[in-house]
């Protein structure tokens, strides 16, 4: 560690999991770090998630890896800082020809692309995976590196670990209304009227496009996405799914099954039955929290569509779809809510340097909880080599 390094104070704007994991990388190397936050607790995207640290739907390659790297991290972070991490895998099952038949191709490239995963019979999953529906099951891909975490009890308990460990220092309840310069060094201007000068200052507001740079995010080619999401009470019934689950539609969502030339079939069926899919970004998924609660979702609305109620035709092609992957004791329904995240259509993140020392790091899109320690890892190793 150099001393200008440890020297270095350094404020993050944002205590979602982007600011947060550049609290963390930022005070690793010994930077005095202050993370701003103007809810009392995070309330964001972080806390509204199916807590998936999904490697296995990134594009192979460099991203697959900072998966990878993120997910060693959360590995980490259960031991050392008690965080409930559940190394628990996925599956991805086909109930349509067209969905077995990408299975089968990926499963056969995964091989040479370094990617674990292993295609199962419908009998392997039914014995892995007792809560996918039997009928009509083809076969499943099973896939390792895949976690679960309990993303609002991570969000909301990693910032005391990093202030206890690290000594990041955590300002909830105040909004940083601007950015400005004072002596050569970037000034942050809170709501309360206060104003702090730091070396370098982080902009992680997740969807919010309003408050610190609006211009700049209006032509980064950020749009705001919004996802609902149902949960079922896990003191309900006894719901063992054993691993992430996630039905055929899920495989035209995620950029990693790309490399299948089948998969433009089962576009076409998916446009061609049910355009309602494709209108509304649907496709399903399961996830269950250390609570014993299934996670179910989601939908994908962008930018001027997103309206701030939800569409009931939404949760009853959701549950439609989610039917045709599982079957559970019960479908009482203990919970529904809609999160909003910042997307890029390209980039994994939005980063940008504003002026000297002074970055937006923003537009994690879907994989937030799956790439943002990798993602601060590489911001700042960047940093550190010039
Ligand atoms: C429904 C849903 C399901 C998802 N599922 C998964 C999943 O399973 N796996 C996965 O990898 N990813 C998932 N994601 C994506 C992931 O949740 C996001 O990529 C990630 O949470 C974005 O984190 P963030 O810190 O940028 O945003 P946020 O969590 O929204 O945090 C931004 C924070 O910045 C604060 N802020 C903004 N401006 C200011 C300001 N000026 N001053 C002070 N504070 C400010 C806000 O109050 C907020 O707390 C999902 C997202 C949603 C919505």
């Amino acid at each position: 560690m150099t001393s200008s390094r440890s020297a270095e104070q350094v404020a993050v704007i944002g205590a979602g999991i982007v600011g947060l994991a550049q609290a963390w990388l930022a005070a690793e190397s010994g930077r005095q770090v202050t993370v701003i936050e103007r809810s009392q607790r995070a309330a964001g995207a972080s806390i509204r998630n199916f807590g998936m640290i999904w490697p296995i739907g990134q594009p192979h390659g460099t991203l697959y890896q900072t998966a990878l790297r993120s997910r060693s991290r959360w590995l980490r972070l259960a031991t050392e800082a008690g965080i409930w991490v559940n190394p628990c895998g996925s599956l991805h099952a086909a109930h349509r020809g067209d969905e077995q038949a990408v299975l089968e191709e990926f499963a056969a490239a995964a091989t040479g692309l370094d990617i674990s995963c292993q295609l199962l019979t419908a009998e392997q999953v039914q014995q892995k995976a007792p809560l996918v529906n039997p009928e009509g099951l083809r076969c499943g891909l099973f896939s390792p590196t895949e976690l679960c975490v309990n993303p609002t009890e991570a969000t909301r308990s990693l910032p005391a670990w990093l202030s206890e460990r690290l000594g990041v220092t955590f300002q909830f309840g105040v909004l940083a209304s601007a950015v400005e310069e004072s002596g050569g060094r970037p000034e942050i201007v809170f709501s309360d009227g206060r104003k702090q000068t730091f070396d370098r200052v982080i902009v992680c507001g997740g969807s919010d496009f309003q408050t610190l740079y609006p211009e700049i995010l209006a032509g980064s080619g950020l749009v705001a996405c919004k996802l609902q999401m149902l949960a079922i009470d896990g003191g309900a019934a006894d719901y063992r799914p054993g691993m992430h689950l996630a039905s055929g539609l899920t495989l035209r969502h995620y950029r990693i099954f790309e490399i299948c030339q089948s998969l433009a079939k089962l576009r076409q069926r998916i446009a061609e039955e049910t355009p309602e899919l494709d209108e509304y970004g649907i496709h399903v998924m399961a996830s269950q929290n250390n609570h014993g609660d299934l996670i179910l979702g989601d939908s994908h609305e962008y930018g001027n569509r997103i309206e701030p109620f939800d569409d009931v035709r939404i949760d009853e092609w959701i549950l439609r779809e989610l039917r045709t992957l599982l079957r559970l004791p019960s479908w009482q329904l203990s919970r529904r809510w809609h999160g909003i995240y910042a997307k890029h259509p390209e980039l994994p993140v939005f980063q940008h340097e504003v002026r000297p020392r002074v970055h937006i790091f923003a537009g994690t899109g879907g994989s937030g909880m799956t790439m943002s320690f990798g993602l601060a890892e590489d911001f700042w190793n960047g940093i550190d080599n010039g």
